[in-house]
């Protein structure tokens, strides 16, 4: 073996070891909440990792892969087909405008729409190369932006830091995006704002999904838990956990 190929078993190992991990978290978490364990998928967050993981975590069953920036999702998306990975992509970092016509192309599903221009620019590119994007409005659970908006008379397009919508405004978004053409409404996604109980945030996230359900029965999905906190969004009804570190070990400081 040449020791790239020796890196890539020891890689391969590691990997392994760590989806079983995971995969037994979901299943206790699943198990514990009385739901079947194929009620949760997993998408693995493969950001500052290379694309070579990307064809590992595939060759190990993963199907569901996601990234937080459109400069290294868009190539990385790339690599991995040369490598002969064609997951489903997931886009669930704060996305501009601007970066809508690249993320139409190798997404195909956006967890982060938080504005009204963002649904239009994500709906018209999307139409332009024929494609159907899966949608999920974002919701900013952080107590201060919801007390802020309230505070300053403002109808909230979403708060600063992590993005999202308020949780008044995710109605309106969820049927501007289910009229569009190229866009269809899957559901809601949140991440549990720092330093808080994770439980109580998840707690109205699922009850912002049932409104939205109410409207949209097509709309099942709750992308909801990472690493540290997946447990308790499989326990408020999560569908879709994204873990980062937890499959593919530390990243960068800094680096979200
Ligand atoms: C990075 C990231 C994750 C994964 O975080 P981990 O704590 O590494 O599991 C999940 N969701 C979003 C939006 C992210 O940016």
């Amino acid at each position: 073996m040449t020791s790239g190929a020796a890196d890539e078993a020891d890689r391969l190992g590691e990997l392994a070891g760590r989806l079983a991990q995971v995969r037994a978290r979901i299943t206790a978490g699943c198990e514990a909440a009385g739901r079947p364990a194929d009620d949760v998928t997993l998408i693995a967050i493969t950001k500052t990792f290379p694309a070579s993981d990307v064809a590992l975590l595939a060759s190990l069953g993963v199907t569901d892969f996601g990234e937080n920036r459109d400069q290294e999702a868009a190539p990385k998306a790339a690599a991995a087909a040369a490598l002969g990975a064609c997951p489903r992509w997931h886009f669930v970092g704060q996305l501009q405008v601007n970066k809508a016509a690249s993320v139409v192309r190798y997404a195909d599903v956006v967890h982060s729409v938080d504005k009204l221009r963002l649904v239009r620019a994500l709906g018209s590119r999307a139409a332009g190369v024929r494609r159907q994007i899966g949608c999920l409005i974002q919701v900013n659970l952080d107590p201060d932006a919801v007390d802020a908006a309230r505070g300053s008379g403002d109808a909230g397009r979403g708060g600063a830091g992590r993005g999202g919508a308020l949780p008044a405004d995710v109605l309106e978004l969820a049927d501007a995006v289910a009229a569009q053409d190229g866009l269809l409404l899957g559901g809601v996604m949140a991440v549990a704002p720092l330093g808080l109980p994770p439980g109580p945030a998840f707690r109205s996230l699922r009850r912002i999904a049932e409104s939205v359900r109410a409207a949209h029965p097509g709309a099942t999905m709750i992308s909801a838990g990472m690493s540290g906190d997946l447990d308790e969004a499989i326990a408020e009804g999560a569908t879709h956990v994204r873990v980062g570190t937890a499959l593919l070990g530390g990243r960068p400081p800094f680096v979200r």
